[in-house]
C-alpha cells in the first residue's frame, strides 16, 4: 500500500496482518503526512544519497525515502514486520530490508559496501529506548556520516542542543556538540503516532562536522573529564574531578589546571563550554 502516512492506511495494514504492536521495541508508528514531509525535507535527501533508516516499521517513511534517495538500507529488528515491509516496498528496487538489531550491525562495513565509504545520511523515527546508544555509535563509531535526522523524545532533543548553565546541559549535550551541529526541525505531539507515546517528540538534525570544533588533545580523556564533572552535578568541578576513578588527579593539580584555564576555583562542570573542557583536557594532558 502507498501513502501509509495517513491514519486509515496504517490501521488497514495493522489489521490486515493482525499485527501485534511491540512496546518492547518502541513501536510508535507515524501517522501524520505533514510530519513525514518535515523529516524528509529536514534530512535534505537527494538522488545522490545512500540513506540508512533505523526501524522502518511498516515502511511509511521508507517509501518516501525510496522516492527521494538513490538507495535506502532499512534495518528492522522485528521479524514480524519483514513480510509487511516486503509487501509495502515491493514497488521500489532501491530499498534493501535488513532484519537485524541496529546495535549489532557493522554500519561502517555497510557504508563501505553500499556507498564506497562515502558519507551516508541517517533518517529515522527512532525507538526511544535506545536513542542515546544509537546516536552515540553513529557519531563516535567512525561511521562516514553526513547527518542524522531523527525523531527523538523531546526531552532528549533539548539535552542534545542545551547550552552551558541550563538544566538540560550535560554529557550528552557535549558529546553531540563535539561531533555535530544540532538543530530542531519540528515539535511533534503524541497524536501523530499509533499508539500515542507518553511523551512529546522532536525531529532533530545533527549535521556532522568534518572536524570537531575544538581540540581536546585526547578525546577519550576529555570525555572522561566530562563524565566525572556531571556524575556529581552538585559538586564543584574540582571536587568532582578529584577522586574520580580513572582520572588520577590530585586536588592541587586540578586547581592549578583550572587557574591556567582561567576558571574560578568554585566553578561547576555545568558552567563550562565545550571549548573550556577541551582547554582543561589539553592542560591536564601536558606532562
Ligand atoms: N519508522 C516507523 C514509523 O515511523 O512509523 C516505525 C518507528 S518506531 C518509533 C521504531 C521502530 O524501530 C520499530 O519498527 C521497531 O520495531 C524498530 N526497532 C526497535 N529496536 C530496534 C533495533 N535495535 N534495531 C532495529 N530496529 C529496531
Amino acid at each position: 500500500m502507498e501513502n501509509l502516512g495517513i491514519p486509515q492506511n496504517t490501521i488497514a495494514v495493522l489489521q490486515k496482518y493482525h499485527f501485534n504492536i511491540q512496546k518492547k521495541y518502541g513501536q510508535n508508528f507515524l501517522i501524520d503526512p505533514k510530519v513525514l514531509e518535515r523529516i524528509i525535507s529536514a534530512a535534505g535527501v537527494t538522488k545522490e544519497d545512500c540513506v540508512l533508516e533505523i526501524g522502518p516499521g511498516l515502511g511509511t517513511m521508507t517509501q518516501r525515502l525510496a522516492q527521494c534517495a538513490r538507495e535506502v538500507v532499512a534495518v528492522e529488528i522485528d521479524r514480524n514486520l519483514i513480510p509487511i515491509l516486503e509487501e509495502n516496498l515491493a514497488g521500489y528496487s532501491n530499498v534493501e530490508i535488513v532484519n537485524e538489531d541496529i546495535l549489532k550491525m557493522d554500519i561502517r562495513r555497510m557504508t563501505e559496501e553500499k556507498n564506497g565509504g562515502r558519507p551516508i545520511k541517517v533518517v529515522a523515527n527512532l525507538p526511544y529506548y535506545i536513542t542515546t546508544p544509537i546516536v552515540m555509535e553513529l557519531l563516535e563509531g567512525g561511521v562516514p556520516l553526513h547527518s542524522v535526522t531523527v525523531m527523538v523524545q523531546k526531552e532528549v532533543a533539548q539535552r542534545m542542543q542545551a547550552a552551558p548553565g541550563t538544566k538540560d546541559y550535560g554529557a550528552l549535550s557535549l558529546a553531540v556538540q563535539y561531533y555535530a551541529m544540532p538543530e530542531v526541525a519540528a515539535n511533534v505531539p503524541p497524536n501523530c503516532f499509533i499508539p500515542r507515546p507518553g511523551v512529546g517528540s522532536c525531529v532533530i538534525r545533527l549535521t556532522k562536522y568534518e572536524r570537531p570544533p575544538v581540540d581536546p588533545g585526547d578525546e577519550k580523556f576529555m570525555f572522561a573529564l566530562i563524565r566525572a564533572s556531571f556524575n556529581q552535578r552538585r559538586k564543584t568541578l574540582v571536587n568532582g574531578l578529584t577522586g574520580a576513578a580513572g582520572l588520577h588527579l590530585t586536588r592541587e593539580r586540578a586547581l592549578e589546571a583550572l587557574a591556567r584555564a582561567g576558571l574560578p576555583e568554585q566553578v561547576r562542570g555545568e558552567a563550562l563550554t565545550l571549548e573550556e573542557f577541551a582547554a582543561l583536557s589539553r592542560i591536564l594532558m601536558e606532562k
